[in-house]
């Protein structure tokens, strides 16, 4: 057995090293990633189910690699937390996505809310509302047309301090939604608590909504939970006008997904806003 045991240990020594290593290669172009410029934001439209028209943007993250092209932020957010990395990496998203908030509204494209994403590491951070205040004071973004999105795990970890956060963004006049709402465990009486504006139905639950029953129920469970709440809501990852249809028909507020459009790199994303805002 104890042959075994090392036979298998020198086994897997090898490509455990080279994960090791390969991931501290990653963490150290990571750090210089934001430096070097390779960070940069695409924006995804989210649409009004009331009005048809485009309300929204959300900041999504990627990484323009010198070797590996565009990276996901799937593949180096997980790292970047680890590694603290996320904590100036958000900082710059924050004041990139407020930037060009700002220069959108400066082209005309008025009430748009740029929805920023923010890690658990970030939102357990001291000094949260004063990061968010200087984007949004060197910006010149109306603090309310920022949205920060904050998955439910993140709120639940210290749901106390979680509320009192929450109440000094809010208090900014930011607006908060609590993204991927289904996938962590959801403490209702704490969900009551949280002073947010809108809840994120999860792509997970969208996906196979128009032939899957259980899903169905749960997208229309939530709908009606943020109705009950006054919460607006969203479902994220709409890809065909099934899916739209449904969350139509049940009362969602709004969309966000291929359906209309893919995350766009930003000067795309300018030539649809002004395509879809014109009057
Ligand atoms: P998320 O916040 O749930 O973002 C939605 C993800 O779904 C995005 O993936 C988006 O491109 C993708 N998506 C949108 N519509 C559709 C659709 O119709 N079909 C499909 N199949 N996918 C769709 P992305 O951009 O790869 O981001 C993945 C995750 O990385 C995000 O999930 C978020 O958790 C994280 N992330 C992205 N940017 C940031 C950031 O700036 N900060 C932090 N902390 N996390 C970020
Ligand atoms: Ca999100
Ligand atoms: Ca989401
Ligand atoms: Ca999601």
């Amino acid at each position: 057995a104890m042959d075994n045991v090392l036979e298998r240990f020198q086994f897997y020594t090898p490509s455990l090293n080279s994960q090791v290593s390969h991931r501290l290669q990653m963490a150290s172009q990571l750090r210089q990633a934001v430096q070097k410029h390779e960070l940069i934001l695409h924006y995804q439209p989210q649409v009004s189910l009331d009005s048809g028209k485009i309300v929204g943007v959300e900041a999504l993250l990627r990484w323009q690699h010198p070797e590996k092209g565009m990276v996901s932020p799937l593949q180096f957010i997980p790292l970047a937390e680890e590694t603290g990395l996320i904590v100036p990496i958000g900082e710059w998203v924050l004041r990139t996505a407020c930037e060009q908030g700002k220069r959108w509204h400066d082209m005309g494209v008025h009430g748009l809310t740029m929805a920023v994403n923010l890690s658990a590491k970030q939102f357990a951070l001291n000094n949260l509302a004063t990061v968010v205040r200087h984007a949004l004071d060197d910006s010149g973004l109306d603090s309310h047309c920022l949205e920060l999105e904050l998955t439910e795990s993140a709120s639940m970890e210290t749901p106390e301090k979680s509320i009192e956060v929450m109440q000094l963004l809010k208090s900014m006049g930011v607006r908060l939604s609590i993204d991927d709402f289904g996938t962590g465990y959801s403490n209702l009486n704490y969900l009551k608590r949280f002073p947010v504006d809108q809840l994120k139905i999860d792509r997970s639950f969208v996906q196979d909504v128009t032939s899957d029953a259980d899903d169905l129920a749960i997208a229309r469970a939530v709908i009606a939970l943020a109705r009950s709440l006054h919460l607006e809501v969203l479902a994220e990852g709409v890809e065909t006008l099934g899916q739209y249809n449904v969350m139509k028909e049940n009362g969602c507020d709004k969309v966000q997904g291929y359906y209309f459009s893919k995350p766009l790199a930003v000067d795309d994303c300018t030539r649809f806003l002004l395509e879809h805002t014109k009057a």
